[in-house]
């Protein structure tokens, strides 16, 4: 597989991009090597620059549910394309995908759009707020939820302590507000409310999380958070940025039957585009400027292509809702297959997931929070991200990340990919 068109453009991009990126895991640090540089996509497939193809399993980290270049959206892109950019005005294309999430979530009673993910759970911590009088957030070890500052919070043992940013340039008074309670551990979120009474604004999580790996939510936990909220006049936000409209067309609380007060959107709604949302209940979305106190705005929010491209890959869900059982399918196929391939090479490996979202964990303990995922042998992740990508299979390059299946997977890829993973192991011996 040769890579020099990569590596000459990555050289390029290192003296222009800080560390030859635009978003840092692109960048391959973790599996210490350098990225390939992509060209284009098609269905299941990434071709990068040196005309070396790909089976993906990152799927642009979550958007491309029904695999890369689908011709339905690309149509439509075209099409809002055509009639110009953007407006800076209302437009139809905004009251429909309006119409369109609050009909698929029954928890979202109003929605407001924004650019990123990023975007939208900072604008749902502030409509919390605006909302509750409170300033304390609870969110939980190992969850991200994009890169606003009270968010970029020490993922870790932080549980008795206010929060310690994660990352230089966020001030101490940013973070001081962001509590940190252990996943899948409710004691853990009693305690929070129990110590700062009547401050709690909001908890937010990923119902199921997929940023330090793939952790499920054990039986009752999300539950249980619905009714400490409730009890103690705090906020529930799923972050359903990866979850929504991937675990089924309701998202994750539509799966485990849990109803958030906000949840935020992203990835998936945009198809590609820098799509985010937030939204939920109607008492506190209407706080929202202008019919509102809570200020939040977006030059570009609701661009009519970004509109055109979400709309378009939505409805098609709608209307296919059978990709989700096949999602499924796919997804028990590749973990069971994981899951074989470990027992039978005695391997250190722990598989999670749900659906179309996976994870293979290079450790023996049961995968529950972050403290139990960071158990993973990273360095054997390394070689096998490396042995896999070598031989044509995509998959995000860190350990903490998910396998992403779409539409376009088809189970015989998948068994190549397992044959592909076996041999790892095989050659190992
Ligand atoms: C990706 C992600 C975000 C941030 O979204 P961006 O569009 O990257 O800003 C927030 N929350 C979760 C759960 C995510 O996976």
């Amino acid at each position: 597989m040769t890579r020099s068109e990569s590596e000459e453009l990555f050289t390029r991009a290192k003296k222009v991009i800080p560390g030859g990126v635009n978003s840092p895991v692109r960048a391959f640090g973790s599996v210490h090597s350098a990225p390939r540089f992509i060209e284009r996509a098609e269905g299941a497939y990434l071709y990068d620059v040196d005309q070396n193809r790909y089976l993906d399993f990152v799927g642009s980290w979550g958007p491309m549910i029904l695999g890369h270049n689908r011709e339905e959206i690309r149509q439509a892109v075209i099409e809002a394309a055509q009639k110009g950019l953007s407006f800076g005005a209302a437009t139809k294309a905004e009251v429909e995908m309006a119409e369109l999430i609050c009909s698929l979530v029954p928890s979202i009673e109003m929605v407001r759009m924004v650019n990123s993910g990023t975007e939208a759970v900072m604008s749902a911590i502030r409509a919390a707020r605006g909302f509750t009088g409170r300033n304390k957030i609870i969110k939980f070890a190992g969850c991200y939820h994009g890169h606003s500052d009270a968010m970029l919070v020490k993922a870790g043992s932080g549980v008795m302590t206010s929060g310690v940013p994660d990352s230089a340039g966020v001030p101490i008074g940013c973070a001081e507000d962001t509590l940190t309670a252990e996943y899948n551990d409710l004691f853990s979120v009693e305690r929070l409310f129990f110590q700062h009474s009547g401050e709690i604004a909001a908890v937010i999580i990923e119902p199921v999380a997929a940023n330090m790996g793939v952790v499920l939510p054990k039986d009752d936990f999300l539950t249980g958070l619905r009714d400490l909220c409730t009890k103690h006049g705090a906020l529930l936000i799923f972050d359903e940025v990866i979850t929504g409209f991937r675990l089924g067309i309701g998202g994750a609380q539509e799966y485990y039957g849990v109803t958030p007060d906000l949840s935020t959107f992203g990835k998936i709604i945009g198809a590609g585009m820098p799509v985010g949302a937030y939204g939920g209940r109607k008492d506190v979305m209407e706080l929202i400027s202008p019919s509102g106190k809570v200020y939040q705005a977006g030059t570009l929010s609701g661009n009519p292509v970004a509109m055109a491209a979400g709309l378009s890959q939505l409805r098609f869900l709608k209307a296919h809702l059978e990709v989700y059982d096949k999602l499924e399918v796919l997804g028990d196929r590749l973990r069971n297959g994981l899951r074989e391939i470990a027992a039978r090479y005695d391997a250190p490996c722990t598989v999670t997931g749900v659906g179309s979202l996976s994870c293979l964990f290079f450790t023996r303990q049961e995968v529950v929070d972050y403290q139990t995922a960071k158990t993973a042998d990273t360095q054997l992740f390394q070689d096998y991200f490396l042995w896999m990508l070598e031989r044509g299979y995509y998959f995000a390059p860190s350990q903490f990340e998910a396998i992403f299946l779409s539409d376009a997977h088809t189970k015989e890829e998948i068994d190549g990919m397992l044959h592909a993973a076996e041999a790892f192991w095989t050659n190992r011996k």
